[in-house]
């Protein structure tokens, strides 16, 4: 896909998203409503909310336990339904960008903007992002503003003036408004970035692969060969 763009000398952004803690902190009414949302009703969507209401953790050392606490978010973990509990929430997430491709595998989240006009593909990007941010918000999934990362690839040949901004704007701004001189930091632009394993950088002259030599089609046939490994180990 990046290749198509760059043949088309589009500039291609992409934003390496880091969420802390999704697992954790999704609030239990939410996964709820996911449920519904997905077609679960009745006896069975009764079910797991009961499954998911009133549990409570302790800690034990030695022989000792301290006193039970209320847990009121995220998905049990170890457990069976967890996970797929978190897969049915997080899928949402698919139709809240408006401009950019947005790809996922685990919590390990990519938007992608492409555009031929530089000020235009950060502009969207801006948009999507300030859209994924508010849905992680309200979703009560927290940011790790310091590992998310923006790398811009382009044709060596292709000229441009400014390097994008793209902003990580606070609850206020997206909840309340974005002002004009808002103080929210830009995300850090990176020349490389590791995603999946694979080495992603700005600069695309031979389209190979910087790690393993391969082309980009071998790179994502052999990225979906792993994906396909990991899952077949999870089951
Ligand atoms: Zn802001």
């Amino acid at each position: 896909m990046v290749n198509a763009h760059l043949n088309e000398r589009r500039h291609v952004f992409c934003l390496f998203l880091d969420f802390s803690k999704a697992f954790d902190t999704l609030k239990h009414s939410e996964i709820v409503d996911s449920l519904q949302r997905s077609g679960i009703r009745g006896k069975t969507l009764n079910w797991l909310e009961k499954y998911l209401s009133d549990r409570k953790l302790t800690v034990k050392i030695k022989d000792t336990f301290y006193d039970l606490k209320k847990v009121e978010n995220g998905v049990p973990q170890g457990s069976i339904l967890g996970p797929l509990l978190y897969i049915i929430y997080i899928n949402s997430i698919f139709s809240v960008p408006k401009y950019a491709d947005l790809f996922m595998y685990a919590d390990d989240t990519v938007l992608v903007v492409a555009h031929e006009d530089l000020q235009i593909a950060e502009r969207l990007l801006q948009k999507d992002y300030n859209r994924i941010q508010k849905f992680y918000h309200d979703s009560s999934i927290s940011e790790n503003q310091a590992k998310t990362k923006l790398l811009h690839i382009r044709s060596p040949h292709l000229q441009f003036l400014t390097e994008p901004k793209i902003l990580s704007h606070s609850f206020d701004c997206l909840h309340v408004s974005i002002a004009d001189t808002c103080h929210c930091k830009a995300v850090e632009t990176v020349d490389e970035h590791v995603y999946l394993g694979i080495v992603v950088d700005v600069v695309s002259e031979t389209n190979v692969c910087p790690v393993a030599g391969l082309t980009l089609d071998e790179a994502a046939a052999f990225l979906a060969g792993v994906r396909a490994r990991r899952a077949a180990d999870r089951r």
